[in-house]
């Protein structure tokens, strides 16, 4: 075991709070990865708040995690010493059931076993990415292609393949309508990757305060949701809408934004149970779906599609001792789009 430095939160409501916490040692398999920068994403605040369900404390948040291999186990093949890596939101899964065999791990029958929070093989606590180092099998460590700086590069282990996945999975591409629901971490990296894919994009936020960033980043097109104008003026326009909102919005009233077979695929996590409308979906044989990150392999291919296009994220580097400001900035959306916490602040 090694001692390394973590912000953890202490509670459901405490504040997080510096801290040491044990990696266990470098296994056959296993990389030891010195951690450089680690994104903020909104889940780690509906975990660590208790939003999904009761969790063990104290928990080290953090699942996009951008870093240097500074150790390989004996039988390690996929990386070595020096190479830029990343590790996302889970670090295991069975690999034996149907959807592992597909290459589809974050559906992983018997449960993935999630970058923080989760029951370890050895039935430890996984701890997250808000730390300075971490061990990880090698099967679920992905390579950063030169060419993505590694702060830019950290939240496309989430934000990036979360919304690279259904956009290719939906056939975002030339001639498909693409709509984001909210501008903050997934939907900026949402509006990038659908506007490099060839999608006509169009941002629907709450408000017209980011339209300029919104343009900026790719889109064409750019409603505020506030203004019931807007349902009016777009009603049947979109192939598809990925929705990235945190907070249950009324679904129904997005669903009628779609052309006939178009489909809703929320990202969004609500905790709060999001109402459909029957109406809204038969009216236009409409399909609302859902999407959880992405295998490793698509990781993969997400990261060097990034690199190929020249895509990382919007970031605002912080040092640790602004991580609890940086949850209550993301928490009221003013977010410009991912907080990066700089490690060697911890
Ligand atoms: P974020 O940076 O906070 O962005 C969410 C955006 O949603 C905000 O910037 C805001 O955009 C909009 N929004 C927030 N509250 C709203 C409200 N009450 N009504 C309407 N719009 C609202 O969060 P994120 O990190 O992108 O994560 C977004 C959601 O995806 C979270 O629930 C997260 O847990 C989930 N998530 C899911 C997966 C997955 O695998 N499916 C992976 C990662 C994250 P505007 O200001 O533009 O309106
Ligand atoms: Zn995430
Ligand atoms: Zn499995």
């Amino acid at each position: 075991m090694t001692t390394v430095k973590a912000f953890a939160s202490p509670s459901a409501t405490g504040d997080l709070v510096s801290t040491t916490i044990e990696r266990r040692e470098v296994g056959a398999h296993d990389i030891l990865i010195d951690i450089k920068f680690a994104g903020i994403c909104h889940s780690d605040i509906h975990t660590v708040r208790g939003d999904w369900g009761p969790q063990q404390y104290p928990l080290v948040p953090g699942h996009e995690i951008a870093g240097i291999v500074t150790e390989v186990g004996s039988a390690v093949t996929k990386h070595a010493v020096g190479d830029r890596v990343g590790v996302g939101c889970m670090v295991n899964s069975c690999r034996e059931c149907v959807n592992c065999l597909k290459g589809e791990e974050q559906y992983c029958l018997k449960g993935n076993v999630g970058t923080y929070g989760a029951v370890d093989r050895d039935g430890s606590i996984t701890q997250g990415g808000y730390s300075t180092h971490v061990v990880v099998t090698e099967d679920f460590v992905v390579r950063i292609p030169e060419g993505i700086d590694l702060d830019v590069a950290a939240p496309l282990l989430c934000a990036g393949i979360t919304t690279f996945s259904p956009l290719h999975h939906w056939g975002a591409g030339e001639g498909k309508k693409v709509a984001v629901v909210g501008l903050g971490g997934l939907g900026h990296m949402a509006v990038k990757i659908a506007a490099a894919m060839g999608a006509e994009v169009t941002v629907l936020s709450q408000s017209l305060k980011k339209q300029e960033d919104g343009l900026r980043l790719g889109a064409q097109h750019y409603y505020a949701t506030s203004e019931p104008e807007t349902f009016e003026k777009l009603a049947g326009s979109f192939d598809l809408i990925i929705n990235t909102v945190s907070a249950s919005i009324d679904i129904s009233s997005y669903l009628q934004l779609l052309s006939l077979d178009g489909a809703l695929v929320n990202v969004g996590a609500p905790a709060e149970p999001l109402p459909v409308n029957a109406f809204a979906l038969i009216g236009g044989r409409r399909s609302f779906a859902g999407s959880m990150i992405g295998g490793i392999r698509e990781t993969q291919e997400m990261l060097d599609f990034c690199a190929e296009h020249k895509i990382g994220a919007e970031i605002e580097v912080i040092a640790a001792d602004k991580i609890n400001e940086a949850y209550e900035r993301v928490l009221a959306s003013d977010v410009r789009y991912r907080f990066v916490i700089d490690t060697a602040t911890l």
